[in-house]
């Protein structure tokens, strides 16, 4: 079927753009809303916050703009950007430019304010992020990017080489949008990306992260390792050591870098597309460390010991270069640090599983065991044939552990009967790392079903143990 081609935008822009664009062009400037809004208008997709081109400079903006009664902040006027709030919108409104040369890959040496708005649209990086909408004078797409949405492509504006050379962020751009949107990157852009992979080196962590973060949430990052394995592991150079490594073990088809795509695209699979961030993370994550854990027997087979403790190290380092937040950072690596803990379909494995993951994310215990759950469904089904009746014996134990939700289970130490109070006052202890490793033991008899969760059972626990101590 031929694609649709899409000639206009799905919804009008909201009127606070479009004061924005009146005031500018009450002073004779000419005005555009560009980039992200205009492509997500022309697909239908949900609104998109606007961002004003103009042919005025940003002091002219500024004026112009509080004059008709708006608060501007002056944001990054060394670019020619102010920033206008309109009923609590921020606009951001910014001169036409070109950009000079990149002589550091990353920051123009120069930027150059210019009158034709044809040149702005032509710095900037693809063919579906370079289109101008106005109200009444419609759409301007001089380099085709409306036909590039409408096929599904991932264009560069101009030479791609030269595009990637100037700026290495675009490259893991061009990935992010493929993936956000479901797209391909059109040849010779791809070619050129490969070619400029190795320039992400030269890029701040920071933003490499925000771009990685983009890839991981858009729930293609399976496909982005298959098909972009290059600039994923220029942007993750820990991830290099996956691609090719053969795991020569009688449990596993593919090397870790197949393995681990199948893993993401199985966690999407298993979710309905609706995986929760970290365990996105943590499907890319899980086995990053197993290369470097890798022991050979004397079969000729490979094992991995200790390769889910490596791995949540290495997750935590990665995403702490890239200045991701703590929340996310500590419940990806309590799934990748227990992706091979043992499970057994019993109420104790539950119980036992729910306080390992309430001391690795507190406070998160019952959604962290249906994430792991998941992402141990995922990575059976990524094995050989062979290990997927593990999946189906994971729904079962996927239902025992809702039974202890409905029985509200203990999960940790702050849901045990007594506290540090009793302890100390029966063992006649003072404050002290004795104190929790006691209330530790009697949290373990508890989820061991060995004792029951009341103050008389456990007074009679610390009485026992005062006993034999004493
Ligand atoms: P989203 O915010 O949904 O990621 P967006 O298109 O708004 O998409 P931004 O990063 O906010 O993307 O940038 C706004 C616009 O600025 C882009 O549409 C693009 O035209 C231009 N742009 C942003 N970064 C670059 C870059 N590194 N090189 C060239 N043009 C860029
Ligand atoms: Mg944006």
């Amino acid at each position: 079927m031929a694609p649709v081609v899409p000639h206009e935008v799905h919804y009008e822009p909201p009127a606070y753009a479009i004061a924005v664009l009146d005031a500018l062009e009450a002073r004779g400037h000419e005005a555009w809303i560009v980039g992200g809004w205009v492509r997500d208008a022309l697909r239908a997709a949900p609104c998109h916050d606007v961002d004003v081109t103009t042919s005025a400079l940003w002091q002219e903006s500024a004026q112009a703009l509080r004059d008709a009664g708006y608060v501007v902040h002056e944001t990054g006027t060394q670019h020619g950007t102010v920033t206008v709030v309109v009923d609590d919108k921020p606009v951001e409104v910014t001169t036409y430019r070109v950009e000079g040369s990149y002589s550091d890959h990353r920051h123009p040496d120069e930027v150059r304010f210019v009158q034709d708005v044809r040149e702005d649209l032509a710095r900037r990086d693809f063919t579906i992020n370079a289109m101008a909408y106005h109200p009444q004078r419609g759409l301007l797409d001089p380099f085709g990017g409306c036909e590039d949405l409408a096929a599904g492509i991932i264009r560069a504006v101009g030479d791609p080489a030269q595009r990637f050379a100037e700026d290495a962020l675009r490259v893991l751009r061009a990935v992010r949008f493929a993936c956000q949107l479901g797209f391909v990157v059109e040849d010779s852009t791809h070619a050129a990306l490969v070619e400029a992979a190795a320039g992400l080196a030269d890029i701040a962590q920071e933003r490499i992260g925000q771009e990685m973060d983009g890839i991981v949430g858009s729930g293609r990052v399976g496909w982005a390792l298959m098909h972009e394995t290059d600039v994923l592991c220029a942007a993750v150079p820990e991830l290099r050591a996956m691609r090719g490594f053969d795991q020569r073990s009688l449990w596993h088809a593919y090397d870790v870098m197949e393995h681990t795509a199948r893993v993401c695209n199985a966690v999407e699979a298993f979710t309905a597309g609706v995986a929760s961030h970290h365990l996105r993370w943590a499907a890319l994550l899980h086995d990053v460390g197993k290369p470097a854990c890798c022991t050979i027997d004397k079969m000729g087979r490979g094992h991995f010991y200790g390769h889910p403790v490596l791995s949540g190290e290495l997750t935590e380092f990665i995403m702490e270069r890239f200045g991701l937040p703590s929340s996310l950072i500590r419940s990806t690596s309590a799934l990748v640090r227990f992706h091979d803990h043992i499970i057994r379909p019993t109420s104790r494995s539950m119980r036992r599983t729910l306080a390992v993951m309430e001391e690795a994310d507190p406070g998160h215990a019952m959604a962290r065991a249906h994430e792991l759950m998941d992402l141990k469904r995922a990575d059976a089904v990524s094995k050989v044939p062979k290990c997927a009746w593990y999946a189906v014996e994971l729904d079962e134990m996927d239902a025992l552990l809702r039974e202890e939700e409905c029985k509200g289970t203990v999960l940790g130490l702050g849901d045990l009967a007594v506290g540090g109070q009793e302890v100390m006052e029966v063992l006649g202890i003072k404050p002290g790392p004795m104190v929790g490793a006691v209330l530790h033991e009697l949290l373990a008899a508890v989820v061991d079903n060995e004792v029951e969760n009341t103050r008389d059972a456990l007074m009679e626990e610390l009485w026992r143990s005062a006993l034999e101590n004493g």
